[in-house]
């Protein structure tokens, strides 16, 4: 069984093994694939923000050259302001004179202290003839705003500027931007040719210079870079035609590490659970075919040292039954022939009574019987044939054989024939247990005279001792009976009961 556990041990570190090198392999591809999958994402992402807020732009620039175009519009403050309300993504629309000198403003804006702004670049770039949007500033009430700026041209000259200013910090692009989601929690930002903040979900950063501005440059238009508090990113960007700013789309690395590490753990966990099942199951089989093998073992050491043993075939699975039955068949089998044999062993062959050694074994059993509870009475007979030697001499070793065969009989006859034992020679010895004296005389008197009658001249002489009448000692019981014996021989033919 060492082997097998050997085996289990050797799949457990491979499925360990198995388990490191998936967990290695799976991250590698995971984090390389994830990565330019969601660079990639986040760039397609970023170009259809751009086109959208060309769009919007152009919507606005068109608005504000319609100002620019329609002389009433300009000129009627409560036109302007109802003409501004259709187009909620222009905070302010401010009509300029040529000079940079505020004319109107819509809403219920006032006109600044500082009324003059001919120096802002969104004026000198418009009253030089140009559309123009401009870049992230602070406006004169001190708001960040980006500004489009369309010359007024009247009778072929530039008679003034209309702009139409974006507050970046108002509603118009929250509304289009916050709810935008990119992953779990991915976000927009956008930043103007210089790199100002014009959008970002955190209000506070708008109009700041952004920190990954620099990064931006070059070829690719995905990239991972650090955020403002130092976190992994990935971003995908793009220019905004005409305008040179930059949408960024960004999601945090941590998103899809998180959803790496669920992914990896459970990969893990499931390799361990699996890992585990397979050694239970190694244990559950090498326990299942162990405990057979075991007993066939613990069997085969008994059937050893002489005992016969059979297993229980019901505890052990059908592959086993036929193997159980085979051993127990074969052990029945073996005990049978053991059993014959050692009845074999002591018998004798000429008589067919028992022999020496069954005697002696018989006597040990009495013996036994004896020391642990006690033993009923005990009869013994010890007979010898008269001038036996006499018998061969004159009519053969074959005729004296009869003699002996017959002499068994009347004994089996008399006494049973599990109480007659041949000493040896014409000697025989004859044991019943629970038995009286009155029987074991009588016993002992119907062999001797049948023996008189029917063993053509052949007579026996007997001695007769009796447990524990006589003796509490087995040996000293056929002492006894031997020494009867020998006051028979004295005159043949005879039956002597001991005496002290
Ligand atoms: P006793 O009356 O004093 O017993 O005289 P005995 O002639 O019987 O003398 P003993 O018992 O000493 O002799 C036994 C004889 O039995 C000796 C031997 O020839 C004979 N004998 C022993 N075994 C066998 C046997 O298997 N077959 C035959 N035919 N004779 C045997
Ligand atoms: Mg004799």
């Amino acid at each position: 069984m060492k082997f097998l556990y050997k085996v289990i041990l050797v799949l457990g570190i491979l499925i360990a093994l198995s388990c490191f090198v998936q967990f290695v392999v799976f991250n590698k591809f995971f984090i390389a694939n994830t990565n330019s999958l969601l660079l990639s994402t986040n760039e397609k992402a970023s170009e259809n923000v751009s086109m959208q807020l060309v769009e919007n732009f152009n919507k606005i620039q068109n608005f504000v050259k319609t100002v620019a175009a329609n002389e009433e519009i300009r000129e009627n403050q409560e036109l302007l302001n109802k003409f501004n309300a259709i187009i909620p993504e222009v905070d302010v629309v401010t009509i300029f004179n040529s000079r940079g000198d505020i004319l109107h403003i819509s809403g219920n804006a006032h006109i600044p202290n500082v009324s003059n702004l001919a120096y802002r670049d969104y004026f000198q770039q418009a009253v030089h003839g140009k559309t123009y949007i401009s870049n992230v500033f602070t406006s004169t009430s001190g708001v960040k705003v980006v500004v489009i700026s369309v010359p007024i041209v009247k009778d072929g000259s530039i008679d003034g500027v209309v702009v139409g200013a974006v507050k970046l910090q108002g509603t118009y692009l929250a509304s289009m931007f916050d709810n935008k989601k990119f992953g779990r929690n991915g976000y927009i930002s956008i930043l103007d040719s210089k790199g100002y903040v014009v959008y970002h979900p955190n209000k506070e950063l708008i109009g700041k210079k952004s920190v990954t501005f620099d990064k931006l440059q070059g070829k690719s238009r995905s990239k991972i870079m650090k955020d403002y508090s130092g976190k992994e990113q990935f971003v995908g960007f793009s220019k905004v035609p005409n305008l040179n700013w930059y949408v960024l789309v960004i999601t945090p690395t941590a998103d899809i590490m998180t959803s790496r590490n669920i992914v990896v753990y459970e990969t893990f966990l499931g390799s361990v659970v699996v890992g585990i099942l397979i050694i239970l199951l190694g244990i559950y089989t090498i326990k299942r075919y162990s405990k057979p093998l075991n007993n066939l073992i613990f069997s085969f050491n008994a059937l050893k040292d002489g005992k016969y043993k059979k297993i229980e075939p019901h505890n052990y699975g059908e592959e086993f039954q036929e193997m159980v039955i085979v051993y127990n068949n074969t052990i029945e089998r073996l005990k049978k022939e053991y059993n014959d044999l050692e009845e074999a062993a002591d018998i004798d062959s000429l008589t067919g009574a028992y022999n020496r050694r069954a005697f002696n074994k018989f006597l040990s059993t009495l013996k036994q019987e004896m020391s642990n509870c006690g033993l009923g009475r005990v009869g013994a007979l010890l007979l010898d044939i008269d001038n036996f030697k006499k018998l061969n001499d004159t009519s053969g070793h074959l005729a004296g054989d009869n003699v002996l065969k017959n002499l068994a009989e009347i004994m089996k006859s008399s006494a049973g024939d599990r109480s007659v034992f041949r000493f040896g020679g014409d000697e025989f010895a004859v044991v019943i247990r629970n038995i009286s004296d009155e029987r074991l005389l009588s016993i002992a008197e119907a062999i001797r005279l049948k023996c008189e009658e029917t063993l053509n001249g052949c007579t026996v002489s007997i001695g007769a001792a009796k447990f524990p009448k006589d003796t509490y000692s087995i040996d000293k019981l056929i002492d006894f009976a031997d020494k009867a014996l020998y006051i028979s021989k004295k005159s043949r033919n005879k039956v002597t009961i001991f005496v002290k």
